[in-house]
């Protein structure tokens, strides 16, 4: 299965409007020789998210703008929240779901991550699903029986047909932020991992046609290791995303 692999920005809290497009203007043309080869991803505060997709169209397109969280509800009295309708409004093509910081900081749990995952894909948007254990997990032994959890719990009620669509990124949340990354063939046995998971619920084909993704730490010297394991179909990069420099040489691994 020849799956392109894709590359996901994550900028957090960070970048104005003006500052999402000069990126997306320095970046362009460094990615240009592989614009066929791999699709680039930038998840964008909310605020920035209008200004960036019309720069990265106005850039030719091979860049797409997306969301970092959003409601499962349509509308209502929630305030500071943010629709699906409201991201593909703004020119959002896709959405990052169950980040572990919104889990640990803002007490997302796995069934209300499936109720977002349902809307996002009833409203089009492709949803970027993130799991992944605690260091006290992985070192109990237990980050299988975690990820299982997750997986069950957050793609419940998914039908078979939406999942090509549907992009997991494994982030164990020991490697966010901290400079340590999972090493490749550890990266790649969760992968595997996953994969088989995906193969007995939603069956052979379906699992092979979906991204896997892996995110924590990813850096210029890591990416390639990362990217030569046959189920790691891309990456979800924050620190290094902020840095047009590093970005593009993660895109051109
Ligand atoms: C992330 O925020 O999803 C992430 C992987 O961050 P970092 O690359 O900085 O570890």
């Amino acid at each position: 299965m020849n799956r392109i692999p894709l590359i996901v920005g994550n900028w957090k809290m960070y970048k104005t409007s003006a500052e999402a497009c000069a990126f997306i203007a320095a970046l362009t043309p460094k990615i240009a020789s592989v614009a066929t080869l791999r699709r680039v991803f930038l998840a964008a505060p909310f605020t920035a998210i209008q200004a960036a997709s019309e720069c990265a169209a106005a850039a030719g397109g091979q860049i797409a703008v997306g969301g970092q969280n959003m409601h499962d509800l349509p509308e209502g009295a929630w305030t500071g929240e943010i629709s699906a309708q409201m991201l593909k409004g703004s020119g959002a093509s896709f959405v990052l779901l169950g980040h572990s910081e919104r889990r640990t900081f803002f007490a997302e749990t796995n069934s209300f991550i499936q109720r977002k995952l349902l809307r996002a894909l009833q409203e089009g948007l492709i949803p970027i699903l993130c799991i992944g254990e605690q260091l006290h997990e992985r070192e109990g032994g237990s980050h299988e029986d975690v990820l299982r959890a997750q997986l069950e719990e957050c793609l419940q009620g998914i039908d078979p047909l939406q999942t090509s669509r549907v992009a997991i990124a494994y982030e164990p949340v020991w490697a966010i932020g901290t400079g340590k990354t999972a090493t490749p063939e550890t990266a790649q046995s969760v992968h595997r991992f996953i994969r088989t998971w995906l193969e007995g619920r939603f069956g052979p084909e379906c699992a092979e046609k979906m991204r896997l993704l892996y995110g924590g730490s990813v850096k210029p010297d890591n990416i390639a290791q990362l990217m030569q394991q046959p189920d790691i179909d891309g990456v979800l990069v924050g620190g290094a995303s902020l840095d047009v420099n590093a970005f593009a040489q993660i895109v051109n691994y």
